[in-house]
């Protein structure tokens, strides 16, 4: 088991929908157990117009290597009608791999710790807020990188998710697989 986190965006459609029936879709796979949310928040889009974002975070503890992981983020995101018609455009769904484990990957189509969370208020914000002393791999504790994006638009809207069927599947009372 690996405890890796995953970054949630949002911002067509029901944005903040969508984030919470994702996290309950993650936690209904049989290889993933969700060990905490973030909150979510709104945030400004970067390098990117569009309506502003909804973002989000999630610890969770996986059976799947790093590379499965990578396509059953993929997966999802296309269940949630993600399209890639430009770098940056607005999306129905980003599922990113902030971290896994204490790894460094550095390959064409998977960098970890992800190539931009250290400059994202979006991600470090609710990671913080997950692990207060999270250390990222190559750069640190994740707090002492909160000074460096404190100028980008952040607010919280909603404190960590109150959904029964996410609670139940986090407490394991709640049958998996109905998402897989
Ligand atoms: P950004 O990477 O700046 O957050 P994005 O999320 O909009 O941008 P996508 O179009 O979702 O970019 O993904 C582009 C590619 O990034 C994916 O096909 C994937 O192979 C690659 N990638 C590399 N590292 C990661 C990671 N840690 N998590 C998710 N995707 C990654
Ligand atoms: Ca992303
Ligand atoms: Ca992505």
């Amino acid at each position: 088991m690996t405890v890796a986190y995953l970054g949630l965006g949002a911002n067509l459609g029901d944005a903040r929908q969508t984030l919470k029936d994702a996290v309950v879709c993650l936690a209904q796979q049989h290889t993933i157990s969700v060990l905490a949310k973030s909150s979510l928040y709104r945030t400004a889009p970067i390098d990117a117009g569009g309506d502003d974002y909804f973002n989000c975070v999630v610890k969770v503890d996986t059976t799947l290597p790093v590379r499965h992981l990578l396509a059953l983020c993929h997966k999802i995101e296309h269940q949630f009608g993600r399209e890639r018609p430009f770098r940056n455009a607005p999306r129905t769904l980003d599922l990113d791999i902030l971290l896994y484990g204490d790894q460094s990957i550095d390959e064409a189509d998977l960098t970890v710790p992800h190539p931009r969370l250290a400059e994202r208020a979006f991600a470090l914000v609710p990671l913080v807020e997950i692990d207060a002393a999270l250390v990222i791999p190559q750069h640190g504790r994740a707090d002492t990188l909160l000074a460096g994006v404190s100028h980008q638009r952040i607010e919280k809207v909603k404190s960590p998710c109150q959904c029964p069927m996410l609670n139940a599947l986090t407490a394991g009372s709640a049958d998996k697989g109905r998402c897989e």
